[in-house]
Order: C-alpha cells, then sequence, then structure tokens
C-alpha cells in the first residue's frame, strides 16, 4: 500500500504532529485526507520524494547533503534512518 505525507497548510494552528507532518497509509481507493486527524487543521499532501518539499529543517538540508540518506518522520519530531 501507498504511503502518503501529509504537511498541514498553516502551520501556525496545526499540532505537533501535523506541524512537521507525517506519514500514513492509505488505500489507493480511499480519499487522500484534507484534515489532520488530531487536531483537525487543514492539511496538504507531500510529494514523497527525496529532498522534494521537504527543506525546511537543517535535518533535511543535512541529509540531502550526505547523498542518499533519507530520512523517516516517526511522528514525534524525531528522525530514523531509513536506508
Ligand atoms: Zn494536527
Amino acid at each position: 500500500m501507498p504511503v502518503y505525507d501529509y504537511i498541514a497548510t498553516d502551520v501556525a494552528h496545526a499540532c505537533l504532529y501535523c506541524e512537521k507532518g507525517f506519514e500514513t497509509v492509505q488505500r489507493l481507493a480511499e480519499p487522500r485526507m484534507t484534515v489532520c486527524p488530531r487536531c483537525g487543521n487543514p492539511i496538504t499532501k507531500c510529494i514523497v520524494a527525496p529532498a522534494i518539499g521537504r527543506s525546511k529543517t537543517k535535518l533535511d538540508d543535512r541529509a540531502k547533503n550526505a547523498g542518499f540518506t533519507k530520512l523517516k518522520k516517526i511522528g514525534t519530531g524525531e528522525y530514523e534512518k531509513m536506508y
């Protein structure tokens, strides 16, 4: 099943969960999410690809500079290496 990346469109009112973005697994047939499941604020789907639309943090910049390392968000604002 595909993994979708969502992030708050209105960061000022976002909760910690959607403020930095989160990943969720959905079936293709399922409608895309439009609001955060935790705070109900609007969210938008990110493109799941390395270094696109994810240059907001220094961690991401570092990952980009490091080459092929991709960091996966684990939902608490922390990161773990995927490969
Ligand atoms: Zn939220």
